[in-house]
Formats: structure tokens, sequence, C-alpha cells
């Protein structure tokens, strides 16, 4: 099927949308993005999304095109027209097309270049890795010093992906200074009796919209939340692991580098809090 996407006010075939050789986004990753999830044609946590890529331009000095009420709209004629169930929006702002190639930004008459396009997923909360969960290899993190700014440099991340694919595993975890940032495109956790370990926000890591919910639904839950990094070996003691991202929402680990987390199972806390994740989040989509 084609699909319909969104470039700069136009929805179009996927084959006619066009974007020129001179976008930032193109020469030197100068771009945003975020990544809504869609469950029975409605947006999981649209407002945080909203919240964060606003944070996200302005920390790069870019304008932000829309108003969060001029997304949701260009969201929802993108699942309408796409006819999404359960599946994912891409959203990508890029500083635009200055007409040549300059490392100095563009002035304002660049308009910035904005795209969304989606991905259906039938099922993609029924997904049966949460059933098995993940296995996990560390590698070391060499990404950038401002992680937390969503941009579309994505060249590290998917080379751990590929270290995981050629290790036999599911995803790398990254590995700074002796403890773990974060994975490829995941916030980590370990679970240590009915606490919740996770690393603190900071410059180091993506500000997980996903681990925002999950955390506070943790505490809800009577766990206890604590922010600090942990290191591998840690992780391997823990009773359990798990990831959390807009797309997996919350994903049990069971081994890291060779090592199984506890029972080499799912553990029951991480069951729990897929379960309340999902149920809140549906209750609240838009
Ligand atoms: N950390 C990184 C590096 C990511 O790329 C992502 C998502 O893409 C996350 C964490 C999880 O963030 P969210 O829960 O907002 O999807």
């Amino acid at each position: 099927m084609t699909r319909t996407v969104y470039l700069n006010g136009d929805y179009l075939p996927e084959h006619e949308a066009k974007v020129s050789v001179f976008d930032r986004g193109f020469l030197m990753a100068d771009g945003v993005y975020e990544v809504t999830s869609v469950l029975d044609g409605k947006l999981i946590d649209f407002q945080g999304h909203c919240v964060r890529l606003a944070r996200s331009l302005g920390e790069l000095e870019m304008k932000n095109p829309h108003t969060e009420a001029e997304w949701l709209e260009i969201h929802r004629q993108m699942v309408a027209r796409n006819g999404i169930v359960d599946g994912m929006i891409y959203l990508q702002v890029t500083r635009g097309n200055p007409g040549d190639r300059d490392f100095a930004y563009p002035g304002p008459e660049t308009e910035p270049t904005v795209v969304l396009f989606t991905q259906s997923k039938p099922g993609l909360a029924d997904n049966p890795a949460a059933k098995t969960g993940w296995k996990v290899i560390s590698i070391p993190d060499i990404r950038w010093g401002r992680r937390d700014i969503k941009t579309v440099q994505l060249l590290y991340p998917s080379m751990g992906k590929m270290a995981a694919k050629k290790a036999g595993v599911d995803d790398s975890w990254f590995v700074e200074d002796g403890v773990v940032t974060e994975g490829t495109s995941n916030n980590t956790y370990i679970v240590k009796g009915n606490r919740i370990i996770t690393r603190q926000l900071s410059h180091d890591i993506l500000h997980g919209i996903t681990r925002a919910a999950v955390l506070r639904f943790a505490v809800e839950a009577q766990m206890e939340v604590e922010e600090r990094p942990f290191t591998i070996a840690e992780a391997q003691a823990a009773d359990e692991a798990f990831i959390s991202s807009a797309s997996a929402f919350v994903m049990p680990v069971v081994e890291v580098d060779g090592k199984a987390v506890g029972t080499g199972k799912p553990g029951h806390v991480v069951a729990r809090l897929r379960e309340i994740y999902l149920d809140e989040m549906r209750k609240a989509a838009v």
C-alpha cells in the first residue's frame, strides 16, 4: 500500500514527497525527531512527545513550526489517512534547505523541513518478545555529550544494533565510565526486590517519555524508585531487568553479556509494570 506522508503542509503519496539535497538534515544530521505509538487508532502519550520535541528544537535554536494543537491535528490526519490501528508515527523537523552547504546556521528565512510518516504494526502491544524477554550485550558508549536532545544522528545506535545482531541478541546497552547509560533506542532499568533502579536524567541520556510514565506508575504501585547509574555486573546480579521506549513499551531483559538475569525468564515486576503502563496509556490515549 502506498503510504500518505506529510511534507511541509502537504499530504502526499510517499513517492511524491521530495526533500532537497541541501537539506541540513541530510547533510549534517541537523534535525530532531519523535516517534509516537498508536494503539487502537489513538496516540499514546502525545503530549509528552510534543513537549520533548519543543525542548529538542529549543536546545538547537530551531523554531517550532507548529503549536501543540496543530501537531495533534497532523498526527490525527496521518492516522486516519493511513488507516493506522496499531503502529507508530515518525516525525522529523530539520533546519531546512538554505540552498548551499555551510557550517553556520542559516537565518530565519530558511524554513524548517517537516516530515511525518506512519509505520503500521498490527498487534504492537502483543509483541511475543514480551513473553520471552530480550538478550543484550554491552558496548562502549562513544556518542556525543548531548544525548538528551533527540537528534537524527543515529549512526552509533545503528552500529550498536548491528553489533547485537551479529552476537545473536536483541540489543546493545551502552557503557560509559563503568556504568550503563542506556540502550540503542531505549532507557534501561534493573529490579532488586521491590526497587526499580534507573539512571538519573542528565545530558548523558535521552529523557524517555515512556521512562517518565513508567516511574510514575511504579511509585503509584508502591514500588521504590532509585535514580542512579548501575553496572553490568549489578544488572547480571539483579532480580529482573528491562528497557522502556515508546514502541517497545516495557520489555523484559533476561540476559546481559551471556549471563541470565534472575531466573533467565521475564519476572513478575516487569510483567506488572508493562500491564499497568499499557492499561493506563490506552485509557489516556488521544
Ligand atoms: N534512549 C534513546 C537513546 C532512545 O533513542 C529512545 C527512543 O528512541 C529512548 C531512550 C526511549 O525514549 P522514549 O520512551 O521517549 O521512546
